[in-house]
Parts: C-alpha cells; structure tokens; sequence
C-alpha cells in the first residue's frame, strides 16, 4: 500500500511540473501586481526661472491628472494599452504640450501629427505620421495596430483610414494655439533677420533646437498581467519643412515596448533618437547585456545621444515595475504612480 500511495506520488509531482513547463506563456507572465505608470511632457531648456507660479502650476495639474487616469484604469485590472492611449489623450487634448491640441506649426504654418504605440507582450506596434485632422493621434496609431495589416500610415491616407474607422476628425483650425503661432512667427523673424550665409544657418538651428523645449507626450505602463505598452504623440519641431518626420512615429526610437524588458517613450531632437534607435536600444541593452533598466537609460541617454549631440530624455519602466526618468537637458515635464499610490511630478532637474 505505502509503495503504491509512493508512486502515485511520484506520478502526480511529475505531472504536475509537466503542467507547469506546457504553461502558456501568457499564465505564466499573469502573476505580477507591480502595475506601475510613467509619463513625460517633453524635455528642453525648462528653467525655473523663465517659469511663472501659475505655469508650473498648470503644468504640474495638467500631468497629475494624465497620470492619475491610467493609474485608476491599472488598479481596476484594464490594460496598459487602455492606460497608455486615454492617459496620452488627456495630454493631447491640453493646449499646453506640443501634441494633439497644442502641436506646434510646420514652415507652412500648418499642424502636421505623428504618434507611435507598441505592445510589449506581441510586439504588434502602430504609427502614423503627418496627419493634419485627427484629433488623437495616439488612438490612431493604435487603430492601425489592431484594425490594418500595417505599422505605419502617412498623411492622406492615414486619415482615409482614421475616418473609415470612425476616429473623430477635426478641422486642422482645432490645432491653432496662439503661443504656438506666435513661436513660429519668432523663428521665421529670425531667420530673415539674422542669416545670410548657409553656415550662419546651420549654427543657429544648432542652437535655437539645443535650446528650446520639446513638449511632445509620452506613456509606458505596466498593468496587473505584466504587460507593458508604450505610446508617444507630437506635432513635431516648430518649422519643421518638407514633411519631416521625427522620432516619436518610429518604433524603436521614440516607442518601445518588450514585456521581456520594459517600455520607452522619448522626448528630444528626433533626428538624433532616430539615429541613435533610443527607446530599442535600451531594451536591447537590458536584453542582450542583462544591464538594469537605470543602467541601460543612463547609458544611452547619458553617453550616447550625449555624445552624438542630440537633446531630450526619455521616461522608461521594466517588467517589475521599476521606473526611471532620465533627461540630459535642464528639464523634463514628468509623473509617475506605481501600485502602492505613490505619486511622481516634476519639472526640473533634481
Ligand atoms: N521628438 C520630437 C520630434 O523630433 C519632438 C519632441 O520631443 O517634442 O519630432
């Protein structure tokens, strides 16, 4: 009796562990409760100095309330790609960052969109670029993910694809801000004024971009099945010519998300994110070399994109929900929250 009560077991434990190895990948990820959100407003010259109590007061409420959002969307059981678009759309709606609403203007004087998303757990990822009347960018981007056989969509068609799939459209006149025009207006003035010689230009627009403030959006978060989504939304660089697109519609340099490593939205002088594939390769630094995620953002921001000469920062999360902020510039519009409530903002270099 006691030989055969042995075998049986022996019989249920192996079983049981062969259970445990034919688990989907999916349970297996299902046990984290570290649900954690983290979002930026855009990194640049923000000095406490040019700031006024009122502002920073907007700014600070202004982020609170994205943060606080996706936080609730989280600690209810929804889903990081739920927290990331509705957290990204209270942003887009806000005159006060260069997304949705507040984009700044094109050469043309126009507003010219782009917005990127990715899913840590299938990789699956949407984007789009240069669309001038779709009111969120970020729902977009993530349409394109769920209902299209594609990444990336551009322009005209984007937004044939935006209205066929019921996305709220706008008038492009939704985009006037009159701060932003009115920023457009000084660099065109500049420009006049100041430059005579190609060499004259290509140093002023070195240091007018090192010097001004990037305000596009961005979101990682990490919901209670361990999975990570990351989103980013712009309008771009003020003047920007020649339907330029930046970072933030690029997977791998202003987006990224792997649930294996973490999630990354940038903020910056997108050509230089683009060149330096930012948000991967801080993934892949965590990935490849088993750095932490502290470690991997450090690097690429810190000696990198710093060595290139590139500006900006990026707001990043692993799968255990650990969080990091890390800009070079001399401020960063950021806010976090994790599962225990604790929340995050700042503006300044601290
Ligand atoms: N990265 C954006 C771009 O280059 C600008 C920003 O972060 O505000 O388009």
């Amino acid at each position: 009796m006691k030989k055969l009560l042995f075998m049986v077991s022996v019989l249920m434990i192996f079983f049981g562990c062969k259970a445990d190895e034919s688990m989907p990948e999916k349970e297996k990820t299902q046990k984290t409760n570290n649900f954690a959100i983290i979002i930026h407003g855009g990194a640049g010259t923000i000095l406490k100095k040019n700031m006024s109590n009122e502002k920073e007061g907007e700014y600070k409420a202004k982020l609170e309330e994205a943060v606080k959002v996706g936080h609730k969307i989280l600690k209810n059981g929804g889903t990081s790609q739920e927290a990331v678009m509705r957290t990204i759309q209270i942003m887009e709606a806000s005159p006060l960052f260069n997304a949705g609403k507040g984009a700044v203007f094109t050469h043309e004087e126009t507003n010219e969109l782009d917005a990127s998303f990715m899913d840590g757990k299938t990789l699956n990822a949407g984007a789009v670029a240069g669309v001038t009347n779709v009111k969120s960018p970020i729902e977009l981007a993530i349409k394109i993910m769920t209902d299209s056989d594609h990444v990336m969509l551009s322009g005209r068609g984007a937004s044939i694809f935006a209205e066929e799939k019921g996305l709220e459209i706008v008038n492009p006149s939704y985009f006037y801000t009159e701060r932003r025009f009115k920023s457009l207006q000084r660099i065109k003035d500049r420009e006049k004024t100041e430059l005579d010689h190609d060499d004259k230009k290509a140093a002023f627009y070195d240091t007018d971009i090192k010097n001004s403030k990037f305000g596009t959006v961005g979101c990682v978060a990490l919901d209670k099945n361990g999975n990570i989504a990351a989103g980013t939304s712009t309008g771009g660089m003020t003047n920007k010519r020649w339907g330029r697109i930046g970072d933030a519609p690029i997977i791998g340099s202003g987006t990224y998300a792997n649930n294996k490593t973490c999630g990354v939205s940038s903020t910056g002088w997108g050509e230089y994110f683009i060149r330096s594939q930012v948000a991967y390769d801080i993934s892949a630094q965590m990935e490849y070399q088993q750095k932490t995620l502290k470690q991997a953002t450090k690097d690429v921001i810190q000696n990198k994109l710093t060595k290139l000469g590139g500006t900006g920062g990026v707001v990043a999360l692993d799968k255990n929900g650990n969080m990091s902020f890390e800009f070079n510039t001399a401020g960063m519009y950021r806010a976090s929250m994790n599962d225990k409530d604790a929340l995050i903002v700042k503006i300044y270099k601290e």
